[in-house]
């Protein structure tokens, strides 16, 4: 199948890449050595060459709707090989970082993300909307109680209350004390719609990019796109995602799984804990705070340190990699997930130390931290994770090995 693009060089997306760690992208003359040394690139039209002539070239068309990009774990394999200092890897990874704000929307917002000048206003809106809620929680907590008990009544049995705190938690350390779980509630379920819808429309698109750019490139003999079939062949990879083979193949960076697995396994354990609370609270009525003995506070404590110590040691090789560059993508993501970690265990030490000021404090960065997460996934490099599996799935699909 002959392959059709007309060669119209976009200078800003050029200088779009150089900014996202892509400075090196000039520098290939075309060897094709990176493709050969890359341990996971498929036989058929292998990466990252025909990537590095289409950045140099400023092929946006062609790169963002490519899912190969996708493939590339970021080993840096390539980069060590590659006689140019080209560092194909870094030029992957900030298509990468281009191809999660155009498929994003609202574009404002992906853009927000990605501009370290928005910071302050990202961390303090969530800052000054918990402030709010904690007043309101502290000041009023009467009224609420008064409100709850006009509109709900006997509801649920009567366990609908205001506060969620277990019975005398006025006078223990209680986080529904601080901010209720109602306003907990009412503003990540929302988040978490938002980044959910987020996700659906731009993986519409995305899936038909991928498909028609392998179909252009011969990548694939399948020209019709059957979803039944590419829903089944991302099944197939989650294995493999979850045992993170990919990682385990690459030379040079192949200690980079096991803190990656331990961030991925924390965050399902975590995801486990809140759903089992969720459960307990509004369908058994059991409020916390619960006893450390109880089975589902080991699982919350194990997962909370190893998304410490796995981000943690992310940081760390970041911080001492001089090869890999870091972007401030990357770093607004590790901050994110580490001071989630962080301040989720200071909040629990603090709390067990008896300290309700300090255990509150922690709290609420605890919930600036999960709103920042929620917020702004569709957006920030976690998004890697949904985009990847598709496009893993999309290569299983079309039989690329
Ligand atoms: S990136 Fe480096 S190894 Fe790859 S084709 Fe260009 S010069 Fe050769
Ligand atoms: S960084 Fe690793 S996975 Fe990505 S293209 Fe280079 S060698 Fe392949």
């Amino acid at each position: 199948m002959s392959t059709n693009y007309l060669a119209q060089p976009d200078l800003g997306f050029i200088a779009e890449l150089r900014s996202l760690g892509g400075e090196t992208l000039k520098k290939c003359y075309q060897c094709a050595t990176c493709s050969v040394a890359c341990p996971i690139a498929p036989e058929n039209s292998p990466f990252p060459r025909k990537e590095m002539i289409a950045a140099s070239w400023g092929l946006k068309d062609k790169l963002i709707c490519n899912g190969d990009i996708w493939l590339c774990h970021n080993c840096g394999d390539c980069t060590d090989m590659c006689p140019r200092g080209a560092a194909p890897g870094d030029v992957l990874a900030a298509i990468r970082s281009a191809a999660i704000t155009e498929y994003a929307t609202p574009k404002s917002l992906a853009k927000a993300v990605n501009d370290p000048s928005k910071l302050p206003l990202l961390l303090g809106i969530p800052a000054a909307w918990f402030a709010l809620l904690a007043i309101i929680t502290m000041g009023f907590g009467g009224t609420m109680e008064k409100i709850f008990h006009f509109l709900f009544g006997d509801a649920l049995g009567g366990r609908l209350h205001w506060s969620h705190a277990h019975e005398g938690a006025e006078h223990v350390i209680a986080h529904a004390n601080f901010v209720s779980t109602w306003f907990v509630d009412i503003t990540f379920v929302p988040l978490a719609i938002f980044a959910t819808v987020v996700f659906f429309l731009a993986l519409k698109r995305f899936i038909v990019d991928i498909h028609n750019n392998a179909v252009l490139e011969g990548k694939t003999d399948k020209t019709s796109l059957d979803y039944k079939a590419l829903l089944m062949s991302i099944k197939n990879v989650i294995p493999m995602i979850l045992k993170h083979n990919k990682f385990t193949q690459c030379g040079s960076n192949k200690n980079r799984a096991t803190p990656h697995m331990m961030v991925l396994f924390a965050f399902i354990g975590l995801f486990i804990v809140t759903a089992v609370c969720g459960i307990m609270l509004y369908v058994g009525g059991y409020a916390g705070p619960y006893p450390q003995l109880n089975p589902i506070k080991w699982l919350a404590n194990i997962a909370g340190v190893a998304l410490v110590i796995g981000s943690g040691i992310m940081i760390k090789s970041r911080l001492t990699n001089k090869e890999q560059i870091t972007t401030y993508k990357d770093w607004f993501i590790l901050g994110v997930v580490f001071a989630l970690g962080l301040s989720g265990m200071l909040t629990e030490m603090a709390r067990l130390a008896e300290i309700a000021w300090l255990s509150y404090f922690f709290y609420w960065i605890h919930l600036i931290a999960i709103f920042n997460l929620f917020a702004f996934l569709p957006y920030s490099k976690m998004a890697h994770i949904v985009y990847r599996t598709v496009a893993m799935g999309y290569a299983d699909y079309a039989n690329r090995k």
